[in-house]
């Protein structure tokens, strides 16, 4: 599993590193999505953070959020040797799955996941 040598060489840094929230059941995902329109105060907005059960990669197993700051410093510089990307410029500790960036380098961020296409429903 990528993450896991991710987090044993961010270790060999000094760098502690834990996962704040891997797979996410649709129920839940859906009770986030909830709690962010309340937030948020429109599901537009809301949907700039939270994704639906539909479109979450965290649903489909794909993300995680990692944490805490530091950690997310050093997937930034290092990420991509293991295929984990940064996906979105405003969720700097979301990073999903790219295998392709253990060759090519991991893709241009977009601003916020309003702007993914995968979001486009
Ligand atoms: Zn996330």
């Amino acid at each position: 599993m990528p993450l896991r040598r991710a987090a044993t060489d961010a270790a060999d840094d000094g760098v502690e590193f834990y996962v704040d929230s891997g797979w996410r059941s649709p129920e839940y995902q859906e009770q986030l999505l909830r709690e962010a329109i309340s937030k948020y105060g429109s599901e537009e907005e809301a949907q700039r953070w939270v994704a639906t059960p539909k479109t979450s990669a965290h649903v489909s197993g794909d993300a995680v959020d990692i944490g805490p700051s530091g950690a997310a410093a050093w997937l930034s510089e290092h990420g991509s040797r293991y295929g984990l990307c940064q996906i979105y410029s405003n969720e700097p500790w979301h990073y999903e799955l790219r295998p392709d960036a253990v060759d090519h380098g991991c893709p241009s961020m977009y601003a916020d996941a309003a702007h993914d296409p995968r979001m486009q429903q």
